[in-house]
């Protein structure tokens, strides 16, 4: 069955992800099934994806019923589920007005077409981002990731992007240029490793921003969404803080639609009718399907008080890892249920990886030697101690190679 599964790929499907030798079939809650029936426990969440975990059954049901209302019918309508999921996000973060996409690329582009929109008449275009960020796929998303891998063989790269050292605010203050309309960070750097920015490096932004009359533009695709215990990482990592900051636009997408594929970005009242009618568009932006899914996900998450569960969660298993570090695990970063496992340069994070397969639990590499955990916001604690010992046994075993 694998075999023949994957002989399907090798013959019709584009190469281009490098996969792991499973096949999985179906899911329930935090874990997935493969064809031969092995369990595992996703501690990946689909990559930050499955907010509420696998097949269930809320969405489902939401899923179903708007299927039989009513899935699509172009925005050149107005649909109740959009306005009321655009409500819901401006009412967490600020004043402004939300699009709808379809992944987190989408979102970004939304973002870049803003700022070079809002720079339009005074010839400013340059969007300043980070090393070692990443956001998207699309020509321009691979302009502005700052990661050379990520580019590679797709010249000339979309014009106006540079990037700087993350958390240094020294190096952003200096990239600055006329040219420049907006700077575009994560405020959780994800794909590389998760790597957190600090409370002053993002007021210093806001501040040089103010200062230079740029947009403040956060990619929260990866670590939005309550997966830090507030909405946007960026509102967890100034929560302490004695500043209220608002940013100009964020971009969404991953555990926005838990599964179901959604993006959408936030603009800030000032910039709210920049992109005005017949300056950007989506064929399947917001369809009310989509929206009742996501309408429902944000109901579950405050029923059920995940983003608390999240926190708690999230830093019981920091510190129980925090006790591994040594000779194999370099280091432990993160924010709720965002976590990564730096191990020691020598080991491969696949390699890592895939001893954990082994013993059915399922995780993300970053970079050569991260591993990170997104799991769903709902993971119990039985569930991350499960996750815990698989972790620890590798982690013995490692030891002795
Ligand atoms: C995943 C991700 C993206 C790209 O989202 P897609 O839905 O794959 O297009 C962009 N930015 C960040 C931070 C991400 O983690």
């Amino acid at each position: 069955m694998t075999q023949s599964i994957q002989e399907l790929f090798a013959q019709n499907v584009v190469p281009s992800y490098g996969r792991f030798d499973l096949v999985l079939e179906r899911g329930e809650g935090s874990y997935v099934w493969d064809a031969n029936g092995k369990r595992y426990l996703d501690l990946g969440g689909g990559i930050a994806v499955c907010s509420l975990g696998h097949a269930n059954a809320e969405i489902a049901d939401a899923l179903n019923e708007q299927a039989r209302k009513l899935v699509h019918v172009s925005n050149l309508y107005y649909t109740e589920p959009q306005g009321r999921l655009a409500k819901r996000i401006v009412d967490l973060i600020a004043p402004g007005r939300v699009f709808f996409c379809n992944s987190g690329a989408e979102a970004n582009e939304g973002l870049f077409k803003l700022a070079r929109k809002v720079g339009q008449d005074s010839q400013r275009f340059e969007i300043i981002t980070a090393t070692n960020s990443f956001h998207g796929r699309t020509l321009a998303g691979i302009a502005a990731t700052g990661q050379e891998k990520i580019k590679k063989g797709f010249d000339p790269p979309v014009a106006g992007f540079k990037h700087v050292p993350f958390n240094d605010l020294a190096a952003m203050r200096e990239a600055i240029t006329r040219s420049t309309i907006a700077i575009l960070i994560e405020p959780v750097q994800g794909e590389s490793g998760i790597t957190i920015a600090t409370a002053q490096y993002l007021s210093g932004l806001r501040a040089l921003c103010d200062q230079h009359g740029l947009l403040l533009l956060f990619d929260e695709v990866q670590a939005g969404h309550f997966r830090t215990g507030k909405f946007q990482s960026w509102q967890r990592i100034l929560e302490k803080e004695d500043v209220d900051l608002v940013p100009d636009a964020v971009a969404m997408a991953k555990s926005l639609g838990g599964g179901f594929p959604m993006g959408a970005f936030w603009v800030r009242e000032r910039f709210g009718e920049v992109l005005s009618a017949g300056s950007h568009a989506t064929t399947f932006g917001g369809t009310p399907l989509a929206c009742a899914v996501a309408l429902k996900i944000f109901e579950v998450i405050e029923r059920d008080r995940l983003a608390e569960n999240a926190r708690s969660l999230g830093a019981f298993i920091r510190e129980r890892l925090r006790k591994v570090v040594g000779d194999v695990v370099r280091e432990v970063r993160g924010l709720g249920l965002m976590i990564g496992i730096e191990f020691q340069s020598q080991f491969d994070a696949i390699d890592v990886v895939k001893r954990l397969h082994e013993r059915g639990v399922l995780t993300v590499p970053a970079g050569n030697s991260v591993i990170r955990l997104l799991p769903p916001l709902n993971l119990s604690r039985e569930e991350a101690e499960e996750g815990l010992r698989a972790i620890e046994s590798v982690v013995v075993d490692l030891a002795r190679t």
